[in-house]
């Protein structure tokens, strides 16, 4: 973080500087809310928990050299700062701290494939510029802001990951951000609980637009039949990237001979503005394209040659639990149980299907899915029924359904249902054999990670 004064923080998010020696200038290096990760010269935002009350830590931040934001009175020594809500406070901070920032920044919203577009799009904009780019998955409205006082000095580029599940928290979050571009992935089925349909998401996140910076971008998937809707953003039409033969509109940026080459990757012909190259991106996964797409887009607007971009897509890596390969003890497991929705489950499974040897899927309940999930379970079971899968393990209430659907599409499947995963991975350990490939995938309150740790321990 560039360095702020106490006195330009309590300014900027509306607060009341107390304590402390009145002519000295206090320095602020970095904004934490976990008290354990404090520093001498950090500001520590107390944060009142369900669990725990934020507050309780400040007298020990004080001792450690820190500051406090606080939303309580204190009768403490060294110096704070009283906000009527810590956390609003810390967003109107993180919109000031950007705002003082010469950097371009390029937010990410949509359904699926924020972490893993966010990831290629730093990937190639990193062979040109110093990047600075969400650590895994802290796009809410608290992760979002850390994310913004990360920034330092000699950042030119911030790739920033959104994530809303609310109408009205994305105007908070790309007010804080002020992109310069801003990239939409697709328009799915997540957090209809609140947004209720696919229309109601569209909305919200297009909620972004007004917190563009002037001359700002938007570039959408044009083969998501809701963003390719999307005619015009403060007079401008946005930039839509898509695979010939979907578009269902006109695309800046084109996929064409999309060639998967197994688990190993895909080669694809990217059309650009800047002419036509092959490209070969190096994580499985059709959806990988879109991804690839998006980010050349990003790169085109900020002027990167087509081998800077080449180059970049074909240095893209996972980070744990999206597609991520693990190669042990002579099975490759899919490593995809950070997240689970209808769209990227059957993406995993395209995925999986293309493996060699043996393909068997470890699939658990969806959540967030509202009325229909038990619909939305039992067709993604159906979808599993016809690729070339070997065996499905079904875990939790929710995907006995996803087990109907699989065993009605293809009797000849076999199919089996677990109540818990710990019933689940006893069988499935004494399942496994070498050159089998396993899809591990379930929305992240099933702790699915324990699934990937037992198949991966010595
Ligand atoms: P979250 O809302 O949890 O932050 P996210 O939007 O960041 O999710 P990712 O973590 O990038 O999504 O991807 C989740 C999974 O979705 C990946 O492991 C992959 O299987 C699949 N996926 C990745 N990109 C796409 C895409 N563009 N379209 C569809 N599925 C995708
Ligand atoms: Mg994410």
């Amino acid at each position: 973080m560039k360095e702020l004064t106490l006195a330009q923080i309590a300014e900027a998010c509306g607060g009341t500087l107390i304590g402390g020696n009145e002519a000295k200038e206090y320095t602020v290096t970095g904004v934490e809310i976990d008290s354990r990760r404090v520093k001498a010269g950090d500001l520590f935002v107390a944060i009142p928990g369900e669990k725990v009350d934020g507050h309780k830590f400040i007298p020990d931040v004080l001792k450690k050299g820190a500051y406090a934001l606080s939303q309580q009175s204190l009768d403490v020594d060294g110096a704070y700062i009283l906000v009527e809500d810590t956390v609003t406070a810390m967003k109107r901070l993180a919109r000031f701290y950007r705002s003082t920032l010469d950097i371009k920044v390029v937010g990410i919203t949509g359904s699926v494939g924020k972490t893993s577009t966010k990831e290629m799009i730093a990937s190639v904009l990193g062979t040109k510029f110093r990047v600075h780019k969400t650590q895994g998955n802290f796009n809410n409205g608290i992760g979002l802001p850390l994310t913004i006082f990360q920034i330092e000095k000699e950042h030119q580029v911030a790739v920033l990951e959104m994530g809303i599940s609310e109408f009205g928290e994305m105007h908070e979050l790309a007010d804080m951000a002020q992109p310069d571009i801003m990239v939409i992935t697709n328009i799915g089925l997540c957090h209809l609980e609140n947004l209720k349909t696919r229309d109601g998401i569209l909305k919200a996140k297009t909620e972004s637009f007004a917190h563009l910076k002037p001359d700002g971008v938007v570039i959408l998937n044009g083969d998501d039949d809701k963003l390719s809707t999307v005619e015009q953003v403060a007079g401008r039409k946005p930039v839509f990237y898509g695979i010939k033969g979907r578009n269902l509109c006109e695309t800046s940026v084109c996929a064409d001979a999309v060639t998967e080459h197994g688990l190993e990757g895909m080669t694809a012909e990217f059309h650009t503005p800047q002419g036509d190259m092959e490209v070969f991106i190096p994580i499985p996964g059709e959806h990988n394209v879109y991804n690839a797409l998006a980010a050349t887009c990003v790169a085109e607007q900020l002027g990167l040659s087509m081998d800077e971009i080449k180059c970049g897509i074909a240095a893209a890596s996972t980070i744990s639990g999206r597609t991520n390969l693990i190669h042990t003890k002579g099975m490759t497991v899919i490593d995809d149980c950070y997240n689970a929705n209808p769209v990227s489950m059957k993406a995993s499974l395209d995925v999986l299907s293309k493996a060699g040897g043996r393909k068997i899927a470890v699939l658990g309940d969806m959540g967030e899915l509202g009325e229909d999930e038990k619909q939305l379970h039992y067709e993604v079971g159906t979808y599993a029924g016809t690729l070339p899968i070997d065996l499905l393990f079904c875990v939790g209430t929710l995907s006995g359904k996803l087990a109907e659907g699989a065993k009605k599409q293809n009797p000849a499947l076999t199919v089996k249902h677990y109540a818990t995963c710990e019933e689940m991975t006893g069988e499935l350990l004494a399942t496994v054999k070498e050159g089998d490939a396993v899809l591990v995938k379930a929305s992240h309150f099933m702790e699915f990670p324990k699934v990937v740790a037992a198949l991966t321990e010595a």
